[in-house]
């Protein structure tokens, strides 16, 4: 079977690694170059933010994140030698108004990755001493992990590149679908090239709305702008992830830590605003004054795909046989993409799903009031 994947960020990757494991070949589109946008931009955070703001639908798939990247990153780590870098941290929460909510939460789930404790005092300052003496309270999530996404994405790439049954055609965005009988025949670039492919999936991000026209369909999922602050430190100075009134800092595995980050509605616009990086860097030195003796050595911003209610569009695109959505992902396409993946290929391929696949329908995208 000859796929289409239309879209090169972490829905459109995983998608293509979890297809070509069942026998499918895959040629991977992409407008720009492969795993640059939001995937690239994005924190790697492997669990939405102060979950119990979610429907229980985005927790779902989130909750396959940090076990499916490990296994991806075993299978690929020996091939690519690109280690996704997963580091086992932990976040510490200071919101004060989150503590009883995210304690019962923790309790009603009984979900290791969402097992919390209320530290005080010393015994918070001691998991990490760089926090502001200012806080003296905090929740702590000892199994919240992160990925170093700019390297799950090269990871990803790289392996791809090596098999016979990938191909990637990058620099060429897929302006048309050429649809007979219900079914996409083939795809067509914006210089008028024609790929055939017997399935086609859309997996473009924050650009997937440009499809509600063609596809006579309201497609609610609009870019919103995220900056992103990068500081360098030494090696293992901040011991845990960060997060207070949703800003945070992320420590990777050789002492950068990323800190974001803000929402804001510039369109297709994804450059860095000076404004927003003064925000970030008062709220992470908020936490972590000792921040301020290291330097900021880098800044950016990307595009993430809002949807009503965070919640991905995963399936058949209605009315048209052969033609499959991933994308919506909002604020968390990282730790959702291994098992949006592993969902979309299931459907695909009309095996048994790891969850139930009618919260993530596109037949929501037929009906506004659904969305
Ligand atoms: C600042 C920031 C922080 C974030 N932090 C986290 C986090 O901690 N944890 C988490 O889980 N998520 C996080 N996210 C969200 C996450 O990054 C996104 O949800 C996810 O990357 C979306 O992946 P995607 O593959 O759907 O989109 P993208 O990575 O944007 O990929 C879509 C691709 O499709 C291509 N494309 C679009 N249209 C066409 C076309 N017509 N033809 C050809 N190619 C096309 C684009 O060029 C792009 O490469 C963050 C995002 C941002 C911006």
């Amino acid at each position: 079977m000859q796929i289409a994947i239309i879209g090169a960020g972490v829905s459109g990757l995983l998608s293509a690694l979890e297809l070509i494991q069942q026998g499918c070949s895959v040629t991977i589109f992409d407008q720009q170059h492969a795993g640059k946008a939001a995937s690239w931009a994005g924190g790697g955070i492997l669990s939405p933010m102060y979950p119990w703001r979610y429907p229980a639908a985005v927790n779902q798939l989130a909750q396959y994140g940090k076990a499916l990247y490990q296994e991806y990153n075993e299978r690929l780590f020996p091939v690519t030698k690109i280690d996704f870098q997963i580091q086992h941290t932990g976040m510490l929460i200071f919101d004060p108004e989150d503590f009883a909510i995210g304690q019962s939460y923790a309790q009603r789930h009984q979900e290791p990755m969402q097992y919390a404790e209320l530290l005080q005092g010393q015994q918070l300052h001691h998991i990490n001493p760089q926090i502001s003496e200012q806080f003296q309270q905090a929740l702590f999530f000892p199994h919240l992990s992160n990925i170093r996404n700019p390297r799950v994405l090269q990871s990803l790439i790289v392996y791809l590149k090596q098999q016979p049954q990938v191909k990637f055609v990058e620099h060429c965005a897929i302006r048309k679908l050429h649809i007979q009988n219900q079914k996409v025949t083939a795809v067509h670039t914006e210089n008028g090239e024609k790929f055939a492919a017997d399935q086609v999936v859309l997996a473009t991000g924050a650009w997937s709305q440009a499809w509600a026209e063609p596809l006579d369909l309201n497609i609610p999922v609009k870019p919103v702008h995220g900056q992103m602050a990068l500081f360098k430190t030494p090696e293992n100075w901040l011991p845990t992830m960060c997060m207070n009134k949703v800003m945070y800092l992320i420590p990777r595995r050789d002492g950068h830590i990323v800190c974001g980050s803000s929402m804001n509605d510039f369109g297709f616009d994804n450059t860095p605003k000076a404004d927003i990086q003064q925000n970030i860097v008062d709220a992470v030195l908020e936490m972590v004054p000792a921040l301020a003796q290291f330097s900021l050595v880098d800044q950016w911003a990307g595009l993430r795909p809002s949807s009503p209610n965070g919640v991905p569009y995963i399936g058949q695109i209605p009315e048209v046989d052969n033609l499959w959505a991933n994308f919506g992902h909002f604020r968390n396409g990282l730790c959702m993409g291994p098992a949006a993946a592993r969902l979309l290929r299931q459907l695909m391929l009309k095996q048994s799903t790891l969850v139930d696949p009618t919260a993530y329908s596109p037949e929501r995208l037929l009906h506004p009031e659904m969305v």
